[in-house]
């Protein structure tokens, strides 16, 4: 009795047992527990009846378990990989087959092809993804456009070439596809109108969305149906809503200026962040198209000279690409270091600045914000 007391009081102080306990799902993957009485060990998270502390061992990995003499325990498949990485490897393959599908196959098709019914699989991917299948194939579609963009000179032609009918059905379509229906935020109060579309660019998949007073977001990605998750992330209090077609306008502007960064920034911005990140962003849109300036420049610029790692965090927080010009943002030595929207974008975008297309207007010189 004295013996099975001191082994409960053991595994009790245990923090390991607190997370069992809890079925803390984080701890999975840490550390097993076996239970003598039953000869099995379990991921801490197991949904099975929690065992007495006096019965319960810890274990650092499956194999030490098994070694201890254990069964891995049918519920939890502690000797498996982890469900929702299992789940997530089968929803990155019907990814890859709705990416290469032409025509997007059927719900029916989908989950069998993963031996799940539609139901399941339809709640499924939109968990893993956060969009339905079809929203998806529409993304995906979006990509193919991105992809033709990069070698078509004209936009027009691009889309067409991806299979849409026309430039504005394609907007239309992948604002109306990429899950960007009317939806409801809980918010304590002040209720923010936001609009959003996703359109293709040079740089890949942008994300454009505004309220009445300007543009509020510009963001960039190479994978849409992560954009599109972002607004919700970004203004949780908002009310979203799809776009309409005077939107629509403002989508093309912003696609036409970071296909152009050299010709200024002329849209209406509703630049929303702290005090200092607005200020930050002010003298970021004072740096002329073609030239940079050193973070530790605009610290100084700001009366602020011991603020050069402020103003980066500033540039990394800018949620307006290429409109508020964070990418001509450079380190004291001259090279572009880190960028919000991958090194890849700001360098090219540096290199349009640098060298842009013949025709372009020197007018631009005169710019605001
Ligand atoms: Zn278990």
């Amino acid at each position: 009795m004295g013996t099975k007391n001191s082994a409960a009081i053991r595994v009790e102080h245990d923090p390991r047992w607190a997370r069992v306990r809890a079925r803390d799902k984080s701890a999975d993957g840490e550390f097993f527990y076996s239970v003598k009485t039953t000869g099995i060990y379990c991921r801490p998270s197991c949904a099975a009846r929690p065992a007495r502390a006096e019965n319960v061992a810890f274990h650092r990995s499956a194999a030490a378990a098994e070694r201890a003499g254990f069964r891995p325990c049918k519920r939890c498949k502690p000797d498996q990989a982890p469900i929702a990485e299992r789940q997530a490897a089968q929803i990155a393959e019907l990814c890859r087959l709705l990416e290469q599908s032409e025509a997007p196959p059927t719900l029916d098709v989908l989950a069998r092809h993963v031996g799940l019914s539609s139901f399941h699989l339809h709640r499924l991917f939109k968990r893993v993804t956060g969009l339905t299948p079809r929203a998806y194939a529409a993304a995906a579609r979006a990509v193919r456009v991105r992809r033709a963009l990069r070698t078509e000179s004209s936009v027009t032609r691009a889309i067409y070439q991806a299979g849409y009918g026309s430039g504005s059905r394609f907007y239309e379509k992948s604002a109306e596809l990429l899950g960007m229906s009317p939806r409801r935020f809980r918010d304590g109060g002040s209720e923010l109108d936001i609009q959003f579309a996703v359109g293709a660019c040079s740089l890949g998949a942008v994300l454009v969305a505004a309220t009445s007073r300007g543009v509020c977001a510009i963001l960039l990605d190479d994978d849409p149906a992560r954009l599109v998750l972002d607004p919700e992330r970004r203004f949780p209090n908002a009310q979203l809503r799809k776009a309409d077609a005077t939107f629509m306008g403002l989508v093309t502007s912003v696609v036409e200026l970071v296909d152009h960064p050299e010709r200024g920034q002329t849209l209406p911005l509703d630049i929303r962040g702290t005090a200092f990140q607005a200020r930050v962003w002010r003298a970021l849109a004072e740096i002329p198209p073609g030239t940079t300036a050193t973070y530790a420049q605009i610290a100084k610029r700001l009366g602020a000279p011991q603020a050069a790692r402020a103003v980066a965090g500033a540039c990394a927080a800018n949620p307006l690409a290429v409109a508020v010009p964070c990418h001509r943002v450079v380190r004291g030595d001259g090279t572009p270091s880190g960028y919000r929207w991958g090194l890849a974008r700001k360098q090219a975008l540096l290199e349009r600045e640098a060298a842009p297309p013949q025709q372009r207007r020197r007018k631009s010189a005169s710019r605001t914000t």
